[in-house]
């Protein structure tokens, strides 16, 4: 079974790209920080647990939004987010992408120590991205993941039940 899914753009104050309508087209949403990088620490904590509440919202995408070597990590309050993605049944994503590998190790932890699910992926933009799922994974294990914690690994109902969040 494929699910049809998109990456949202998570905008200044914590909206995505589309509303309702469109989004309950979707099996699944990741939303992401993509610019606005600069805001105040609280302005965008309140920015990234307003997209967990979004109930369309499924994964925050690379949560820091670092790019190693090239670009700091965004600064929030790690604690608050990380209690309104368990909140709210909102998985956080490991980026496998060489230069994010984002969320990194400590903050997995730090983050399933909140209850927090987690997603891995490879925000692959070529199939020759595919294998660096690997990173990912490593990235799960220096965080002391298992099976329960990483959604992909999950069975199709459970993975959907999860999925359909708070949707009407
Ligand atoms: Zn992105």
């Amino acid at each position: 079974m494929l699910l049809h899914g998109s990456e949202l753009n998570i905008d200044a104050n914590g909206d995505v790209d589309w509303g309702p309508e469109f989004l309950a087209g979707f099996d699944v949403c990741v939303a992401s920080v993509h610019g606005e990088f600069t805001q105040s620490k609280d302005e965008m904590t309140r920015r990234i647990v307003r997209a967990c509440e979004n109930p369309y919202v499924n994964i925050i995408g690379h949560p820091t939004a670092r790019m190693i070597g090239r670009r700091a990590p965004i600064e929030f309050d790690l604690d608050e987010v990380f209690r309104a993605a368990a909140r709210t049944g909102t998985a956080l994503e490991i980026n496998s992408y060489p230069d994010r590998l984002d969320l990194r190790d400590e903050h997995v932890l730090w983050a399933k120590r909140h209850g927090v699910k987690f997603a891995i992926d490879t925000d692959s933009h070529a199939t020759v991205h595919l294998p660096f799922l690997r990173y990912g994974i490593g990235t799960a294990q220096r965080g002391w993941l298992s099976k329960d914690d990483v959604i992909n690994t999950w069975p199709l109902a459970k993975l959907r039940k999860f999925l359909r969040k708070g949707r009407a």
